[in-house]
């Protein structure tokens, strides 16, 4: 069995991409929990330590089963080469350690998972990088923000939690025009809704700890794009520092992508439908979802991704007290931060994940009082509107 078909749909490669099968003739693919490989010569181990002969070392950096869902990953991203973590921010780490250096630059969306500002601001700070952060669809802040030593731009889209949609072709553009990469965080919508590669995007980066595992299981990353990109330097970084996936969350994340397309799809249909019955809410002021016509990048949305995502976020009237009277009476609904789960989850982002922020940085992120973030699950819509209504009423 061989991953190397060109001709494969996305849909075949999600299930078919990947597979080695053993001598034992599994179908399901087996897992490697083993922290080493053995050798058949003194001459065999030089071989492999000296790079001459491929092969598995040491599961740090060679694993059958995380490879086997790396290779997974870059056929569904379109990418020479994939490199999985121990986490989403492992990933980005990574990222940063393989391909900047002191003295280096970054240009970044504002609205960017939050541990991601920390890593920039705090982190890589410290090492001589400097971030920029610029709100995620003004195109001249972007151009403003660069200087001769930005090497990396970086971006989250659609954006958590206002859903905004950057044009990732147009900054691709930007970034290639001043020698710079552009990596996207491609978590939101996964390669079932959106390609960055094929828009032109240097790296496609994963937390696939959210829709890629999709049931809320197992924490990892990955990073995915040019075997001289990811291959090397970022490679290094997961074989000297260490940052790697186990093989059973590995495996997880292996059977998850055999779903993905169709989870997605899923995803998106219950967000749209809750989305639309939302709109509809008097107590609703405003509701924020790509698919909406209201949504104001709706038709740079339905270019660049194949579906809108589960993620949908609105605004009710009464600030804070009404918002949190809406996630204190659901009984379906998870109250939890995480997202990209089989089970709907809601999130109050002004006391939770933004609520170390201080009230005007939250302003200006757009995020108020009475904000509310859905990551919609997989359950009857129809449960979802009624564990809703119950706190709108
Ligand atoms: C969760 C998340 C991350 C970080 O991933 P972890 O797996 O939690 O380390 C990065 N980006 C986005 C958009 C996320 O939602």
């Amino acid at each position: 069995m061989t991953d190397d078909n060109n001709d494969w749909g996305f849909a075949t490669r999600a299930v078919r991409s990947g597979v080695h099968r053993t001598n034992e003739g599994e179908h399901s693919e087996a897992i490697f929990p083993t922290s080493s490989f053995v050798f058949k010569s003194a001459a065999h181990a030089a071989a492999r330590f000296g790079g001459t002969e491929p092969g598995n070392i040491y599961s740090r950096f060679t694993n059958p089963t995380v490879r086997a869902f790396e290779e997974r990953l870059a056929a569904l991203e379109g990418g020479e080469r994939c490199v999985a973590f121990a986490s989403g921010m492992g990933a980005i780490l990574a990222t940063g350690l393989g391909l900047l250096k002191s003295g280096d630059h970054i240009v970044s969306s504002r609205a960017v998972f939050g541990t991601i500002t920390i890593l920039f601001q705090n982190y890589f700070a410290k090492f001589g990088i400097e971030t920029t952060f610029v709100p995620l669809t003004d195109y001249a802040a972007w151009e403003r923000a660069i200087r001769p030593n930005t090497k990396l731009l970086f971006l989250e889209t659609p954006s958590n939690p206002l859903t905004e949609i950057a044009d990732i072709a147009r900054l691709a553009k930007l970034a290639h025009a001043h020698k710079a990469w552009l990596a996207v965080d491609n978590c939101f919508c996964t390669p079932a809704l959106q390609r960055p590669l094929a828009l032109g995007a240097d790296l496609s980066i994963h937390s696939a700890t959210k829709y890629i595992d999709g049931q809320g299981r197992c924490v990892g990353g990955a990073v995915v794009g040019s075997e001289a990109l990811v291959g090397k330097d970022i490679f290094g970084v997961l074989r000297t520092g260490g940052i790697a996936l186990s093989p059973f969350n590995a495996w997880v994340f292996l059977k998850g992508l055999e779903t993905l397309s169709l989870r997605m799809k899923a995803h998106s249909e219950n967000a749209l439908a809750l989305a639309q019955w939302l709109e509809k809410q008097p107590k609703v002021k405003r509701v924020y979802y790509p698919g909406l016509a209201s949504h104001p990048q709706h038709a740079l949305a339905k270019s660049q991704q194949t579906g809108f995502g589960g993620i949908v976020s609105f605004e009710v009237e009464g600030g804070q007290a009404a918002a949190w009277r809406v996630i204190d009476s659901t009984r379906v609904i998870s109250i939890t931060a995480n997202l990209g789960d089989a089970k709907s989850t809601i999130t109050h982002p002004a006391t939770t994940t933004h609520g170390r922020l201080t009230p005007e940085q939250r302003a200006e992120a757009g995020i108020s009082d009475g904000f509310i973030r859905i990551s919609v699950g997989l359950e009857d819509v129809e449960d979802l509107k009624k564990d809703l209504a119950r706190g709108l009423s």
